[in-house]
């Protein structure tokens, strides 16, 4: 048992979401219980008692759109006189030049990098969505190695596609199905499946048939690219159908609890029917303006009454950084500076939990007796108070990834201090930066 104390809790649960001078009490695995430092002191008096320094305590973050491959992306000489122009251009360009390229060892690297930079960002649930299509077969199990080394939460699928040929599509619904298979007769309840499907538009109608049948057998939700540009309308449009979701509701992959991710170009009818069919969206809000695809408009899709999460696309691993973003886009893109807040902060410290609860089949994201304890520390020292109102407004104006110095999930820390405790973090960087090397060259 330890009990963390000294420090300012945002619980994240309505009840009382700021305790002043609080603390939290850790056994094994969970939150056996929180309040006023001083009177758990005094209840758990024998209890080992880590002094925080007036830092912050909080629940892990949750990230619930990531691509662990984009790692070596960083930095990359694209070896190409004309950089790409639009959204299409760089899928090509960059991004599936890059999937075909990725082998084992560059997928393990790629993943362990970004792992470990989540742990030092305070992210401790992720939503990946893989793309290797040069190392198909086991690539997922390779990403959870390193998932399960860094001791987060994982959740993982290949996104299948026809852009590279039938055989490669084949492999790729073939890779979720074993990956799936493996998952759930080893539960750990760190690594989670999901069918990832790339954007409709590189896929058949065949294909999509097959990964619905797949989803049926096993009750595992989709998560897929949906609307992130204009070409998924188009393409849809073109097969005959109303509009993207139109043939995606068709094709039966409005599956409950899936996760549609950007629905930059959607209807207000089709985020009526993603929430009908209890789908979330998830929001981009780095990538979309990265990739100039457009923006959502936060406040009309959830007039929609659909549930929408927040990620980073791989653009970062920091979900601060991501929060900040998505508040800035909806001000300045709707030349509106009442937008963003509230919107947002239900984005991250709602939806997200709600999305890592269905996947992971517990509560995450939330200080509270019972729980997992999913925690991080940041040495945040404000120069307002904190209250139960504003403490949104301290982490969208004050706190950033950086700022995090210790992250416990599952009662483990895995990061103390500033210090990876897990693995290497110097080693694990070097050695990265040998496999990115290699990889450049062979691009
Ligand atoms: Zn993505």
């Amino acid at each position: 048992m330890k009990l963390l104390g000294n420090a300012t809790v945002i619980t994240l649960n309505s009840k009382d979401p700021v305790i002043k001078d609080g603390a939290v009490l850790i056994e094994d695995d969970q939150i056996i219980d929180y309040g006023i430092t001083k009177q758990l002191k005094q209840r758990y008096q024998k209890t080992e008692f880590v002094d925080l320094k007036q830092k912050i305590m909080m629940p892990g973050m949750i990230n619930t759109h990531m691509h662990f491959y984009s790692t070596f992306a960083r930095g990359m000489d694209l070896k190409s006189d004309l950089p790409p122009k639009n959204f299409e251009e760089i899928l090509e360009k960059l991004w599936w030049r890059l999937d075909q390229t990725l082998n084992s060892e560059d997928i393990y690297y790629s993943a362990l990098y970004a792992l470990v930079e989540s742990i030092r960002s305070g992210t401790t649930t992720i939503f990946d969505h893989h793309a290797s299509f040069g190392q198909i077969d086991n690539s997922l199990d390779i990403i959870a190695e390193a998932a399960v080394k860094s001791k987060l939460r994982v959740n993982l699928g290949f996104e299948v596609s026809d852009r590279h040929g039938n055989e490669k599509s084949k492999k790729s619904l073939l890779e979720n199905e074993r990956f799936i298979d493996r998952t759930r007769s080893s539960n750990t309840g760190f690594i989670t499946p999901s069918i990832g499907l790339h954007a409709a538009f590189t896929i058949k109608d065949s294909t999509m048939k097959k990964a619905v049948k797949l989803a049926e057998q096993t009750n595992t939700p989709f998560h897929f690219h949906a609307a992130e540009g204009a070409i998924d309308q188009i393409d849809s449009k073109k097969r005959g159908y109303k509009s993207l979701v139109d043939r995606l509701n068709k094709m039966g992959v409005l599956k409950k609890d899936s996760l549609a991710v950007h629905g930059v170009h959607l209807s207000q009818t089709e985020y009526k029917l993603l929430a009908e069919n209890n789908l979330y969206l998830i929001h981009n809000p780095q990538s979309n303006m990265g990739n100039a695809v457009g923006a959502i408009n936060l406040k009309d899709a959830l007039k929609s009454g659909l549930n929408i999460g927040l990620g980073t696309d791989g653009y970062t691993t920091d979900m601060f950084e991501s929060l900040k973003v998505a508040d800035l886009l909806q001000k300045h893109n709707n030349k509106d500076p009442r937008l963003g807040g509230e919107d947002i902060r239900r984005l991250i410290f709602e939806t997200n939990r709600e999305i890592a609860e269905r996947f992971f089949n517990k509560k995450l994201g939330i200080i509270k007796k019972g729980v997992p304890a999913d925690i991080i520390v940041l040495d945040y020292k404000p120069p307002t108070p904190i209250t139960a109102d504003n403490y949104f407004y301290h982490i969208l104006f004050g706190f950033n990834g950086s700022l995090v110095d210790t992250t416990i999930v599952n009662g483990k820390f895995l990061m103390e201090n500033r210090e990876v405790k897990v693995l290497n973090y110097e080693k694990t960087v070097q050695r990265c930066k040998k496999q990115a090397d290699e990889f450049w060259k062979r691009f």
